[in-house]
C-alpha cells in the first residue's frame, strides 16, 4: 500500500465510546466513510442503536450500537465482547466518551470531581485494557485517545476536566510504550472548542466568544467534520510510526 490507500480502513472494526453525539458521530461518519465497520456505545442504548443503523445507511458499513457505561469494568468487558463476536474483530479503539464539569474548586463537590475522573480517566482505561488482546489477535491495534487543549493548558473553573484530560496524555504515552514493539499504536487528539452537546452550556455567553476570539488564533470554533482527518491518519495505515504522540486540531490555541 501506498499513497493515498494508506489511509484506507476496509476489513477494519472500529469501536468508538460515545459515539452518539458531537465528535465521536462525526469520527464515526469518518472512519466508516474510509472502509471501516463501526460500533458506537454510550450509556443511552436507544440512541446507539438509532444512531448506528442512520449510519450504517449512510455509509453502506456494517455498524452496531450498544449501550456501554465505560466506567463500569463488567459492562465494558461485555462491551468489547459482543463487538468482536457481532464483528469479527476489532482493530480500532476511540476513547471518545467524556464529561465536563465546570466551577471553581471550592465550588465542586468530591463526588463531581471524581464523577468526570471516572468516565474520563477510568474509562479510556478500562477499555484500553479491554481491547488489547483482540488488538495482539488480530495483529492490527490503534488505540486513539481523545485529550484536550486542557490536558496541557489551564483554564480557570477546570480542575476535574483539564486534571482528566492531562492524565489521558500521560497515559497514551504510556501504553504507547507498553505496546510500541507490537505495532499497536496508541495517540492522542487534543481537540480545541468544538460546538458539541458538551459545549451546550457556554456558546452564546459573551465572556465565551471573547476567549474563543482571543485564544484561538483562528478565532472560530471547529466544525464538527474537522476532527475527521485526524481520526482518520491515526486509526489507518499511514500513521503506523505515530505512536504516543499528542496531535492538537485546537485552530492554533497551543501555538502560542
Ligand atoms: P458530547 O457531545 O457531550 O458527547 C459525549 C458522548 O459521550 C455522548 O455520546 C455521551 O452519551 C457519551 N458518554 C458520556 N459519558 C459516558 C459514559 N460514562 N459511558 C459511555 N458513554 C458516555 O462530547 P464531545 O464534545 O463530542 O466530546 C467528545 C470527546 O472529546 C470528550 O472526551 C471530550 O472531553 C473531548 N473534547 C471535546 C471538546 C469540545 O470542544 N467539544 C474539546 C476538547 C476535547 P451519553 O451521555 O448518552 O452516555
Amino acid at each position: 500500500m501506498s499513497g493515498i490507500d494508506l489511509f484506507r480502513l476496509d476489513g477494519k472494526v472500529a469501536l468508538i465510546t460515545g459515539g452518539t453525539k458531537g465528535l465521536g458521530r462525526s469520527m464515526a461518519d469518518g472512519l466508516a466513510s474510509a472502509g471501516a465497520d463501526v460500533v458506537i456505545c454510550s450509556r443511552n442504548g436507544e440512541e446507539a442503536g438509532r444512531e448506528a443503523a442512520l449510519l450504517g445507511e449512510s455509509t453502506g458499513r456494517k455498524t452496531l450500537g450498544l449501550r456501554c457505561d465505560v466506567t463500569e469494568p463488567e459492562e465494558v468487558d461485555a462491551l468489547v465482547e459482543a463487538t468482536v463476536s457481532q464483528m469479527g474483530r476489532l482493530d480500532i479503539l476511540v476513547n471518545n466518551a467524556g464529561i465536563n464539569i465546570r466551577n471553581p474548586i471550592e465550588d465542586l463537590s468530591l463526588e463531581e470531581f471524581e464523577e468526570v475522573m471516572s468516565v474520563n480517566v477510568r474509562g479510556p482505561w478500562l477499555c484500553s485494557r479491554a481491547v488489547i488482546p483482540h488488538m495482539r489477535a488480530g495483529g492490527y491495534g490503534r488505540v486513539i485517545n481523545m485529550g484536550s487543549t486542557l490536558g496541557v493548558v489551564g483554564v480557570p473553573g477546570r480542575t476535574p476536566y483539564a486534571s482528566s484530560k492531562g492524565a489521558v496524555v500521560q497515559m497514551t504515552r504510556v501504553l504507547a510504550l507498553e505496546w510500541a514493539t507490537e505495532g499497536i499504536t496508541a495517540n492522542a487528539i487534543c481537540p480545541g472548542p468544538f460546538l458539541t452537546p458538551l459545549n451546550e452550556p457556554i456558546p452564546g455567553k459573551p465572556e465565551t466568544v471573547r476567549f474563543i476570539l482571543g485564544e484561538v488564533p483562528m478565532a472560530r470554533w471547529g466544525e464538527l467534520g474537522e476532527i475527521q482527518g485526524v481520526a482518520i491518519f491515526l486509526a489507518s495505515e499511514a500513521s503506523s510510526y505515530v505512536t504516543g504522540a499528542t496531535l492538537f486540531v485546537d485552530g492554533g490555541w497551543t501555538a502560542h
